[in-house]
């Protein structure tokens, strides 16, 4: 199963990524993800893209493509995984169907997280990641038990650099200009899944249900 997970940043697609990693044992590629460990790391990509993620613009199509194609061959992936915050624009989408021919393999599966845009900016402001293991908290409807500490691994919690009010606004017109003409592009595939981002779980139930059926078929 190829899944793509679909949204405005901050609708909670990384957290509905983990429990989805759990219940069908698929590994989770979440660009974002790889590119802060390549930050922290100090790498030259790291170097190359820290500007960037800052402002919250896109980093350029070739690099996300690179770390695309290298990690979707690993063995883990055989019998498939998540994307998460990736295809970004549809430039990559398509590149990533040219890869996926080549590998005769094919996306399953395009999940459209949706949620009123005045409760996205809420959500980002508000959300802590852990140092540690990169879970998400909302210190809103999803506050960690004991402040700025991670329940799961006692890890310490930080704020985004790309979570901070200032950027928040760009990310979002980045988003409206590149990444949501996605939702028609694989509507007309007839691979878009609409489900309602409103909590995590929901979104989650929503989305193993429609898996779960695929599955018996
Ligand atoms: P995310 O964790 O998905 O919100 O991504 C954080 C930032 O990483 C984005 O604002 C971009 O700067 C960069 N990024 C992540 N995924 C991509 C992608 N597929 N294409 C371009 N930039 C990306």
């Amino acid at each position: 199963m190829r899944l793509i997970l679909l949204g405005p940043p901050g609708v909670g697609k990384g957290t509905v990524a983990k429990k989805l990693q759990e219940e069908f044992k698929l590994p989770v590629i979440s660009t974002g993800v790889i590119l802060r460990e390549e930050i922290s790391k100090k790498t030259e990509l790291g170097q190359k893209v820290k500007e960037i993620m800052g402002r919250g613009d896109l980093v350029p199509d070739n690099i996300i493509l690179e770390i695309i194609k290298e990690r979707i061959k690993r063995k883990d992936c055989e019998s498939g995984y998540i994307f998460d915050g990736f295809p970004r624009n549809v430039e990559q989408a398509k590149s990533l169907e040219k890869v996926n021919k080549e590998l005769n393999e094919h996306i399953n599966y395009v999940f459209y997280f949706e949620l009123p845009f005045n409760q996205i900016i809420d959500r980002l402001t508000s959300r802590r990641v852990c140092k540690k293991c990169g879970t998400n908290y909302n210190l809103s409807f999803n506050p960690p038990k004991k402040d700025n500490v991670c329940d799961l691994c006692g890890g310490e919690l930080y704020q985004r650099e790309d979570d901070k009010e200032e950027t928040i606004k760009n990310r979002l017109q980045v988003y409206i200009k590149q990444t949501l003409p996605l939702k028609k592009y694989y509507q007309e595939k007839k691979l878009l899944a609409i489900v309602n981002a409103n909590t995590s779980r929901e979104a989650f139930l929503e989305i193993k249900n429609i898996l779960k059926k695929e599955l018996q078929k």
